[in-house]
């Protein structure tokens, strides 16, 4: 269960407690010390995720994608395998496949076709379901 750092408002103590991320942001909490309930959040890990979700929001913001042809296999290859470095992750071999297939030019719907399991089920893990990948 993570830490959160908070600086009691009325004591001035930094305090940790321990939320679930069930939690956090809903459980009410209480300074440790004093019992105050006037609580701030801490820089720490939840941070992190904060940076990460905005990431992600950079990923479907337009203008990332603002520059992107869709009727230009090698722009969207490009904007696939920018989004792909950016995910950071083990990307499926399937995605090589077709960047690399794009950028020689070929049509993405043609791509889909001769990858069935594209059309079902997507491209599993990593949680590339849930992105703009869908139109691949
Ligand atoms: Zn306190």
């Amino acid at each position: 269960m993570p830490v959160y750092e908070f600086r009691c408002q009325n004591c001035h103590n930094r305090v940790g407690i321990q939320l679930s991320y069930a939690e956090y942001g809903v459980k009410a909490v209480t300074c440790p010390v004093c019992g105050s309930n006037k609580l701030t959040r801490l820089i720490g890990r939840v941070r992190i995720a904060k940076s990460e979700d905005r990431r992600m929001d950079d990923l479907s913001d337009p203008s990332f994608m603002g520059d992107v042809d869709e009727n230009d296999p090698k722009s969207l290859a490009r904007a696939m395998k920018k989004m792909g470095q950016e995910m950071g992750e083990d990307l499926p071999p399937e995605f090589s496949e077709i960047t690399d297939r794009l950028e020689s030019g070929e049509d993405p719907e043609s791509i889909e076709k001769s990858m069935p399991e594209l059309g079902a089920g997507g491209m599993d893990g990593g949680g590339m379901d849930d992105g703009g990948m869908d139109d691949f």
